[in-house]
């Protein structure tokens, strides 16, 4: 019997629209304003509007929501356009809003004819004064009864930049009483002169979101505009603009934002870690983006399946890291290429080793019966890590020490006769004789060993360089910590760290996954070079 999972509730909505023939079929968006670079708050979104357009046969605009000019920019669309894809979408039209400067010119022109806006030459001081508080309702002033002869002439001279910045705007005439203060009289357009990284300087007035978005959905024709649940109070206006305007009735739906464990996840925030120099750059692999966590090894598929699992939900939540880590090792596991790589090393020298040098072979991944093998090149010199030694080892210490025998990974079982130190002490090089019947796959040795050591072949070695990273905040909820989040930022989120590793990492696949044995995941850094490997620790 297959179990079917229960539908959320956007899910349902949508699926009675469908039902009902309310609609043939249905078209959502996803409207980053391109102010940053996505976070993973942004790939809940993307993978929810277009999950529903792929799982009820609809499709999905990616619409930029570039309203605001002065934060925006042309790097950003193009970061936004790659993660999208990157998630594994594809969009049915890429739209901007401001495609559709013209149109929301002539639709709040419309409002003005309809005597539903009209110009207001307050200050933004004196509007929020005017505007009242929750329990009194706002007074308005004088601008409110212009004619609309003169509203007209008044707005269409704010457009052609007869008026300084800030000096007139456009304001809705809905209700100063109402309970729902965006509704008393929400500003629609304001003068800004800005140039915009698509209409150049055309324009000196911009819609405000409220006057923007709606209406973009509108002549998009999309069906279901889902957004987030601080959006509540602005649906009623949203409507509000669609009903008196008589365009296509689009609706919106909120559900509640993701919300992380250790980190923050606002462009704002995010922007000022880059600006400041806490982090490297938008993708550093730190970062909550998506182009950080592409960065940093983590899968596409396993974003998806995290956002898939936490579902939708309708009141503010916090998501734990670990649920997001857990995704990612999950998918890692299956695919991952296991190497070997040594961090801290001391020399093992197999004085019976008289064959120079062979080549083992190593499997790929043992969760994948197809993952094959790879070249190993063996010899008499390897490096160790120098934590798998012990002078005088303890009783359950299966590593190597005097008298103790051990399996090194796909080669030979080893048995430590001596060593060396240097003048202050530190173990240098560990001699150990190899027992010949004893290769991996064909062991008959009988000789019993419980541990088995990564190594690497001292005079194949390729030097590397591991970047290991911890978390970027040391506290859980940064949204309940007081004061500045900077000022919980971990002071070493960010090591790097010398190794050597086998040589097949020089030619491995920039984009293959890796499991370090005994290490972790790790993925190549865009900045590594065939001359100066790095790898990131995923
Ligand atoms: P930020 O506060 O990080 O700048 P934003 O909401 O201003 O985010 P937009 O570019 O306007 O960013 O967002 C595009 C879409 O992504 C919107 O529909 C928004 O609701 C959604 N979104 C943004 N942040 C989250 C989040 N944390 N969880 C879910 N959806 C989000
Ligand atoms: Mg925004």
């Amino acid at each position: 019997m297959s179990e079917e999972k229960s539908l959320n509730f956007i899910e349902e909505i949508i699926s009675q629209d469908l039902a009902s023939g309310k609609y043939a079929s249905i078209l959502t968006r996803f409207p980053p304003e391109p102010n940053g670079y996505l976070h993973i708050g942004h790939a809940k979104s993307i993978c929810l509007n277009f999950g529903l357009a792929k799982q009820f046969g609809g499709k999905t605009n990616l619409r930029f929501d570039d309203t605001n000019p002065a934060k925006e920019d042309i790097e950003y669309v193009d970061s936004i356009k790659e993660d999208v894809k990157w998630l594994g979408f594809e969009w049915a039209k890429e739209c901007y809003a401001s495609d559709y400067f013209d149109q929301l010119y002539t639709f709040a022109v419309q409002l003005i004819e309809k005597g539903l806006a009209y110009v207001d030459d307050s200050s933004a001081a004196e509007i929020a004064e005017q505007k009242g508080t929750p329990t009194a309702p706002g007074t308005g002033n004088a601008f409110r009864n212009r004619t609309e002869a003169e509203n007209l002439e008044l707005f269409a001279a704010m457009k052609a930049g007869k008026y300084a910045d800030g000096e007139k705007v456009l304001r809705a005439k809905i209700d100063l009483s109402s309970p729902n203060m965006h509704m008393r009289d929400p500003l629609l357009y304001r003068i800004k002169r800005a140039h915009h990284h698509r209409t150049g300087d055309q324009w000196c007035i911009y819609p405000m979101y409220d006057f923007a978005h709606g209406q973009s959905d509108s002549i998009e024709n999309i069906t279901h505009s889902v957004c987030t649940l601080e959006f509540i109070p602005h649906r009623a206006l949203y409507d509000w603009c669609i009903e008196q305007l008589g365009i296509y009735p689009s609706h919106q739906y909120e559900f509640a934002r993701l919300n992380m464990t250790y980190t923050v996840m606002s462009k704002r925030k995010l922007l000022q870690l880059v600006e400041e120099g806490h982090v490297e750059s938008w993708d550093d692999p730190r970062m909550p983006t998506i182009s950080g966590m592409r960065r940093r090894g983590y899968t596409a598929d396993s974003i998806r399946d995290f956002c898939d699992r936490i579902g939708i939900a309708k009141r503010e939540n916090i998501i734990d890291l670990s649920l997001l880590e857990f995704c990612v090792r999950e998918h890692l596991n299956k695919i991952a290429q296991r190497r070997m790589v040594v961090t801290n090393p001391i020399k093992l020298v197999i004085t019976n080793y008289d064959k120079g040098e062979e080549i083992l072979h190593s499997e790929n991944n043992p969760e994948d019966p197809n993952g094959g093998t790879r070249d190993v090149p063996f010899s008499n010199e390897l490096w160790i890590e120098r934590e798998d030694f012990m002078e005088e080892p303890t009783k359950k210490y299966f590593r190597l020490g005097p008298g103790l025998s051990v399996r090194l990974k796909s080669a030979y079982i080893v048995s430590c006769e001596s060593f060396e130190k240097d003048a202050e002490g530190n173990i240098t090089t560990v001699y150990a004789t190899y027992n010949v019947d004893s290769k991996s796959g064909q062991d008959t040795s009988g000789i019993p060993v419980k541990g088995t050591l990564h190594w690497v072949s001292a005079k194949h070695a390729v030097p590397v360089v591991l970047n290991e990273y911890d978390r970027l905040f040391n506290v859980e909820d940064l949204a309940s910590a007081e004061g500045d989040f900077k000022d919980y930022m971990n002071p070493i989120s960010l090591k790097k760290v010398n190794a050597f590793a086998e040589p097949a990492l020089a030619n491995d696949a920039l984009d293959a996954r890796f499991q370090f044995l005994r290490k972790g995941y790790f993925y190549q850094d865009t900045k590594s070079t065939k001359d100066k490997l790095v790898f990131n620790r995923t």
